[in-house]
């Protein structure tokens, strides 16, 4: 899945262009810059990578996703509908602008269930964020239609799905504004980095300045730059991102390289009569960094992942639902409301009112999943290998549950 598996010349070239002027922050110095503006050279790349009119760069995933929802004027008073299966991350950028983060169930597709998402609309919903999770994407049509009827906004979390497309267009682009991560882990990386993709341009001259203090970005002379509202500081340096523009360029064959491996795992996985895939509402489009799959019961599933421990295969394959960071039934410091300063009463309320309820949909789901990270680096053999090695455990515990039944 990650970029981090392609570090080359490259990265070091476009590195050592910034190191020559050492000019490392991406605003002013125009003159000792030497014409070196790789924070602006990226997001013109991401414009036309992704086919998006906008994009501003940020520290990270999390910095994009608050950035947006301060853009798109989310706030106080405001609810946010999300996914019950995301990253902490996703939470805590709704929480970091003051609005409630409504949890809702996901479905078969590992996202965000738009039945659920109907029944969970109020009057002081405000935006539906789909989060693109493990590469694949969200029936965005059906929650672009619930956000038409309602007038809210729609905010994608693509922090996990560069690259992917849903009915010809990138993911990241098609609602009112989209995030990608650049993290180290994420599909193409700047050790630490974000963007807030829009097509509209007030988003995106709000996301510009939020991003920088407020500063309206108006002239040459930067200490003159008025403020025309209250900002804060989430810059991108220019050493991230020109490891960032270095990895953009490899983005296709990472994609390339991804789908290849992905289908050769799943053919020998699709052997197995009691496996099951995530549905994919547009299976063109998935970027392939994960195959997630399903076993009939947790139970089951339980003792597969568990034999995979001990035949040394588990590193690579995750089990959604016992782990920490990304679905709702690990996260006890959101359930408790644990801040370290004050929420007010009435936000803590809520958080805590949403975070405890029945997500016995979602359980029903991610009990009996499992996410395959796809390596860049496989080669055949180790597919096959791999692939084989994870049937003959399905094989087992299954013929062993027979038996017990
Ligand atoms: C990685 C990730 C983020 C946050 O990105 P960072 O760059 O690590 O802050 C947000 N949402 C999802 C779904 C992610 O996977």
């Amino acid at each position: 899945m990650p970029g981090f598996e392609f570090w080359g010349a490259e990265e070091r070239k476009q590195l050592n262009d910034v190191m020559e002027t050492g000019i490392l922050m991406r605003y002013g110095f125009d003159g000792a810059r030497k014409g070196v503006w790789k924070a602006k050279e990226l997001e013109e790349a991401i414009c036309k990578t992704f086919g998006c009119k906008h994009a501003q760069l940020v520290s990270s995933g999390t910095a994009a996703l608050t950035t947006a929802m301060c853009a798109l004027g989310i706030g106080y008073g405001d609810e946010v509908i999300l996914p019950s299966f995301t990253f902490v991350a996703s939470f805590e950028a709704v929480l970091s602008v003051g609005a409630v983060p409504v949890f809702v169930d996901v479905d078969d597709t590992l996202t965000l269930n738009p039945d659920a998402v109907r029944n969970a609309v109020t009057s002081k919903t405000k935006c539906i964020m789909p989060v693109h999770m493990c590469g694949s994407m969200a029936d965005l049509d059906a929650l672009q239609s619930i956000c038409r009827e309602h007038k809210l906004i729609l905010l994608e979390d693509a922090c996990q799905s560069i690259g992917a497309t849903y009915k010809g267009k990138m993911l990241g682009t098609i609602g009112d504004a989209g995030t990608f991560s650049f993290d180290f882990v994420k599909t193409i990386t700047c050790a630490e980095g974000g963007a807030v993709m829009t097509n509209r341009e007030d988003i995106f001259t709000a996301s510009d300045g939020y991003s920088d203090h407020g500063h309206d970005h108006k002239g040459t002379d930067r200490g003159a730059d008025l403020h025309p509202f209250i900002g804060y500081n989430y810059r991108i340096s220019e050493l991230h991102a020109a490891v960032g523009l270095a990895q953009i360029k490899k983005l296709d064959d990472f994609l390339a390289i991804q789908k290849k491996n992905h289908v050769a795992l799943k053919n020998i996985l699709a052997t197995v009569p009691e496996i099951s895939f995530r549905r994919i509402p547009d299976p063109v489009g998935d970027s392939c960094t994960f195959l997630s799959w399903m076993l009939p019961t947790e139970e089951i599933t339980r003792a597969v992942v568990a034999e995979m421990k001990v035949e040394g295969i588990l590193p690579g394959n995750f089990y959604w639902f016992d782990n920490n960071w990304h679905y709702i039934r690990k996260w006890d410091h959101l359930k408790n409301s644990v801040t370290l300063n004050a929420l007010s009463d009435e936000l803590k309320t809520a958080v805590m009112h949403h975070a405890n309820k029945d997500f016995s949909a979602s359980d029903a789901i991610m009990s009996r999943c499992v996410s395959t990270a796809i390596g860049l680096l496989w080669t055949d053999e180790q597919i096959k290998q791999k692939g084989e090695a994870m049937v003959n455990i399905i094989k087992k515990v299954m013929s062993e549950q027979t038996v017990s039944a």
